[in-house]
């Protein structure tokens, strides 16, 4: 076997309750590397077509990359992959902390789940065994919540992936969660999971990672850190993460703002990246082998509750949906991954039926009386637990823009804000076109992971449109949602 593969693919059935290791193929190294490599081979060659995503027939695929394990920086991210109950179509999502390289710890390049259990479980992976353990009393528990019960059964050396009320319940968008609060599986993952009564993966690894040349990689480790370390905007990275996109934006007029009718957003600086560094922030957080960590944990000085806040989620939280309170937007991020709901889309699917409200799409038979409008953080809380329990008008709003707007119908489709079914990450690009077709071109759907090329649209002009322009795009989009993730690194 080749450096950086344990050489071993762990096949679960949740049906039958028995599991196998098959070998991990010359074929599928060479050929896919890795990650959503992997992922996309695997679940090409065994879905068959027009399967139902919410079917025992589908299947979720845990796949890691060749570094993954080794402390090759920012290696530590996980590819989550099934077919999407959102989108129907190949669906994926990368999660970091630490549970990448705790399944490669435990012997296994990648775990292929299927089947359906017939009562709640979650698994525990080691190097020795996978356990079948009844889930009965963390089923209905938040993700957060969940997540302190298993590292107090299991200790704090393991990786987790868990779903909340959210992917039990089917909310489409449901996500993965791990460690208190890093999100993975746009696409609804978590979904999936809550379909096959997976309440969550825990897994305990202690092998050695194979590598060919140990001390090579430590003198590569050592430059790209070192390289990483001197850019000017190190500093500002670990102080303020992913947060300082929110003045980026702002500057550059694409802050999601009021279900995205607007791009600038008036009360920026009190959520900005500025403000979150300064007067909210406590601690630093960073995925396994990280030199740059970017988890910007707060504590809210209302409610006092400790979240791990970024730019898509303030962003989609705070300005699209008119909330201008630091302590109210921590409040709905905390909750969002407490009930394992992916922030950006329920930002969106929030700001859709506001503006549907407003224009007379929706009224208070549908909302339980609510009188909604932008700028209530109680109204979306309330909003929220609709969705996560399918309450009222939440059981519609579970279902995504898409499917809402194709019932609610109308111009209604003008501002359901997605790309095949996929909710869009926190660019407004309505002056951004190249951004726009980095979204419309993306493979899942509107997913910045793949399609983040408004940086160099802005550098270049927003205007310019040439060939060169969509050239770059496609290498951007190849890249990223290509090499980065086939190889399961941070970007
Ligand atoms: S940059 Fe952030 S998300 Fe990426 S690997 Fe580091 S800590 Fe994780």
């Amino acid at each position: 076997m080749y450096g950086g593969w344990m050489g071993k693919i762990l096949r679960i059935n949740l049906s039958s309750r028995k599991y196998r290791e098959e070998k991990l193929s010359e074929e599928l190294i060479r050929n896919y590397i890795g990650g959503r490599g992997f992922a996309v081979k695997i679940l090409w060659s065994e879905l068959k077509p027009k399967i139902n995503p919410l079917s025992p027939e589908n299947k979720v695929i845990l796949a890691t990359g060749p570094l993954s394990g080794t402390f090759s920086p920012s290696s530590g991210k996980l590819v989550v992959a099934t077919k999407s109950p959102l989108t129907k179509g190949y669906g994926d999502g990368n999660i970091g902390g630490h549970i990448s390289s705790s399944i490669k710890m435990c012997g296994y390049d990648a775990i292929i789940i299927e089947g359906k259990s017939n009562k709640p479980v979650y698994l525990y992976i080691t190097p020795n065994s996978v356990e079948f353990k009844n889930a009965d009393h963390i089923w209905g528990k938040g993700a957060i919540e969940t997540d302190h019960i298993l590292r107090k059964d299991h200790g704090n050396s393991i990786g987790t992936l868990v779903i909340g009320p959210g992917g039990e319940n089917l909310v489409k968008y449901a996500v993965v969660i791990t460690e208190y609060g890093r999100a993975g599986g746009r696409p609804g993952i978590g979904c999936v999971f809550g379909s096959k009564k997976l309440k969550a993966i825990v897994t305990e690894g202690w092998l050695d990672i194979p590598v060919v040349n140990l001390e090579k990689l430590i003198n590569i480790t050592r430059k790209a850190v070192d390289f990483l370390k001197k850019q000017s905007n190190y500093d500002k990275w670990v102080s303020q993460g992913t947060m300082a996109a929110i003045e980026w934006s702002q500057e550059n007029a694409v802050l999601p703002t009021y279900n995205f009718q607007e791009n600038v957003f008036e009360k920026y600086r009190e959520i900005g990246g500025e403000t979150m560094s300064k007067l909210y922030k406590i601690i630093r957080k960073a995925c396994f082998s990280c030199p740059m960590p970017c988890g910007n944990i707060v504590r809210d000085k209302k409610y006092k509750i400790w979240s791990e806040l970024d730019y898509e989620n303030v962003a989609m939280f705070g300005p699209n949906l008119g909330i201008d309170n630091m302590d109210e937007i921590s409040r709905l991020n905390y909750m969002a991954d407490e009930y394992g709901i992916d922030a950006i889309s329920l930002g969106n699917v929030i700001g859709f039926v506001i503006e549907a409200f407003k224009k007379g799409y929706i009224d208070e038979t549908m909302t339980n009386g609510l009188k909604l409008k932008f700028g209530d953080p109680d109204i979306v809380f309330e909003l929220m637990k609709m969705v996560t329990y399918r309450k009222g008008i939440g059981d519609l709003m579970a279902e995504g823009t898409r499917t809402m707007a194709e019932k609610l119908g109308g111009d209604t489709y003008k501002f359901a804000m997605n790309v095949k079914g996929l909710e869009i990450t926190a660019y407004d690009s309505h002056s951004a076109p190249g951004m726009a077709l980095a979204y419309g071109t993306s493979p899942i759907g509107a997913h910045h992971k793949d399609a983040w090329f408004i940086a160099w649209e802005l550098k270049i002009g927003r205007d310019v449109v040439s060939r060169e322009k969509v050239e770059k795009l496609v290498l951007m989009q190849r890249i990223r949602g290509g090499l980065f993730e086939i190889l399961t690194v941070c970007r």
